[in-house]
């Protein structure tokens, strides 16, 4: 083993966390690993890859492409406070560029330069699931909302004269506005409410669980199918089916994972969740794992939300305490375990099967389906993988009843839905609302109370970035699955992003192609060699190289990559490319046909 010294109570977390998988595949523990080591030498270099390697029974190579592959993971040494700031579409909206700048200068260093006493390491970062709050950065696994220079002065300060880092208090829940119907949300929404077991359980929490308990697994199956629970992740799958595909007679373990990697531009949700109600998520896993016949469930969440993480870890232990997970749980026989995994910051992991790959300790590259993950999926068993948001959904459909979850919503879009919204409106943040019950320019006008400063609506981006964009025009759109793809776009992960007359369109859509530039995984050609020429023409044009023929240009690309590609990636940079191009091409005409540089967005 290399020559690492690692503190005892150090080695003995590493062993512990090496028996959430099984034996054979003990190399699942890859991430945790590495994020723990990176948290306690700073930095993963050659003795951290070669213990790591070592501990796992791995190549030392099978380290070092994950430490080049996962974004969180240096293998060059940083400041001891390593501040990353986003610099994705909502937060750049909302001024993340002035920060850079403030900090850039504040510090003395450019970025990814280590300042000389070693403190500090500036960097930029992909999208931190904290739109609403934009501007954000992380300080190592902090992280700070809201920031102007002065609270970033005020943080730099503490730093400085403590030579600690303290954590922002979490902020209340949001309040509910009179439009909403809260579900999911309502724990939270309670005063006082604080999301611990004793408080879970007064309000119910694990009443559905032990109903769930005495039904026959099939019954609860047969019970989500009918109450036509889609899928909340972003496309929309209904959950009972997704169950019914789960190959039972294979003879191996059946896997529940839950995902927890919330990572689309725009979309802050699940965290929510997780942060504030974390035993609501858990009976939703215990409850689906009863159903489906899985004995563990992996969270994987989504490695810049570390607090999420902690809370999970905090809740599972009470759960445990309360012989709600474990063996023979409340005296019922069946035996169920629920483990965290953290996720590095690689995007391409939310989706399903890049997110098993990572899970099992590998870069996160998307499997050619079929096979399907109902049929091979986590450790070549069969595996089911559901939202963070879905899995919340079912304890309140079994207590309940199907009919019950249908006279919510509207045909076809059942149910509540939490969508997020960021950008310049004057109440940015989440709602829940039954789907299909209120219209985009309701969201916007009435809960989100309208645009800041009086400006006028340019576009909105429906679910997530790489959603097509909607113009003003198309906003009377009610909120549901059908009604969106109607108008063209789709309901996606959520994540509502607004748009004004102070957007500057062609560096919003450059903003977001270099978010899925820098995220492709590389597997496909279409993927990897079509986002890197989109970006770097846009690098050309907002340089003030354009020309006439790149409006079309770009989207051909796009265009090429559509629909070519092993994973849904591809239609994530194509579909806005393609929209922006086409419903605000004289903005993109009069870029290229003038060679005018642009600025960045104000
Ligand atoms: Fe990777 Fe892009 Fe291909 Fe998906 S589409 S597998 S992200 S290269």
């Amino acid at each position: 083993m290399a020559n690492l010294t690692i503190p005892t109570e150090l080695e003995r977390h590493i062993d512990e966390i090496i028996t959430h998988y099984p034996p054979q595949h003990k190399r699942a523990a890859v991430l945790w690993l590495l994020h723990l080591l990176q948290e306690h030498f700073g930095y993963l270099g050659e003795e951290q890859v070669e213990w790591t390697a070592a501990k796992l029974g791995l190549q030392p190579i099978n380290v070092f492409e994950l430490v080049s592959f996962y974004p969180m993971f240096t293998s060059k040494p940083r400041g001891k406070f390593h501040i990353k700031v986003c610099r994705t579409l909502s937060c750049e909206l909302a001024g993340s560029g002035r920060i850079l700048d403030h900090l850039k200068q504040k510090l003395g260093v450019e970025l990814d330069e280590n300042t000389p006493d070693g403190l500090f390491t500036i960097s930029t970062v992909e999208c931190l699931a904290a739109c609403g709050t934009g501007p954000v950065m992380m300080v190592n696994d902090e992280l700070f909302e809201n920031l102007t220079p002065e609270k970033v002065d005020a943080i730099l300060y503490r730093i400085k004269a403590t030579g600690r880092l303290e954590r922002e208090p979490l902020p209340a829940p949001q309040a509910a506005h009179p439009l909403e119907k809260r579900i999911l949300l309502a724990n939270a929404s309670r005063p006082g409410y604080t999301g611990s077991l004793a408080d879970y359980e007064a309000a119910d929490g694990y009443q559905a669980f032990r109903k769930a308990l005495s039904m026959k697994p099939d019954d609860i199956v047969h019970e989500i199918k009918e109450s036509q629970l889609r899928g909340r992740g972003g496309a929309g799958f209904p959950t009972g089916l997704k169950w019914g595909f789960l190959d039972k007679k294979s003879g191996k373990p059946i896997y529940l994972i839950c995902n927890a990697d919330e990572s689309e531009p725009g979309t802050f949700k699940d965290r929510q969740l997780i942060h504030y109600d974390p035993h609501q998520l858990l009976e939703g896993i215990l409850i689906s794992c009863y159903a489906v016949g899985a004995k563990v469930a992996y969270i994987y969440i989504r490695g810049e939300m570390s607090l999420g993480a902690k809370i999970l870890l905090k809740s599972i232990e009470e759960a445990r305490a309360q012989n709600y997970l474990g063996r023979d749980i409340l005296g019922k026989g069946f035996d169920c375990e629920i483990h965290v995994q953290r996720g590095a910051g690689a995007y391409i992991c939310g989706e399903e099967t890049g997110l098993i790959e990572s899970l099992e300790g590998k870069r996160g590259y998307p499997r050619i389906k079929p096979p399907y993950p109902a049929v091979i999926g986590l450790f070549g068993c069969p595996t089911v993988v559901n939202n963070v948001e879905t899995l919340a959904n079912i304890p309140f459909i079994v207590k309940n009843g199907a009919a019950w979850y249908r006279a919510m919503g509207v045909p076809g879009s059942y149910g509540t839905r939490l969508i997020c919204v960021s950008g310049p409106v004057k109440r940015p943040g989440y709602y829940e609302f039954e789907m299909g019950k209120l219209t985009l320019r309701q969201l916007i006008y009435d809960l989100c109370c309208g645009l800041k400063g009086g400006r006028t609506l340019t576009g909105v981006i429906p679910g997530g970035s790489s959603m097509p964009v909607l113009k003003p025009n198309q906003i009377d759109v009610p909120l549901d699955f059908e009604s969106l793809q109607k108008a063209g776009t789709m309901a996606g992960s959520g994540g509502v992003i607004v748009l004004d007359e102070m957007t500057d369109i062609v560096n919003a859509t450059s903003n977001i192609s270099r978010f899925y530039a820098h995220e492709s995984c590389g597997q496909c050609t279409p993927c990897r060699e079509g986002t890197l020429w989109i970006e770097k023409m846009f690098h050309r044009i907002q340089e003030g190289g354009g020309r006439p023929e790149d409006v079309e240009l770009l989207y051909d690309i796009a265009d090429n990559i559509d629909g070519k590609t092993i994973c849904p990636f591809g239609e994530a940079i194509a579909w806005p490319v393609k929209a922006f191009v086409t419903k605000y091409r004289s903005e993109f005409e009069k870029v290229c046909r003038n060679g005018e540089a642009t600025d960045a967005n104000r």
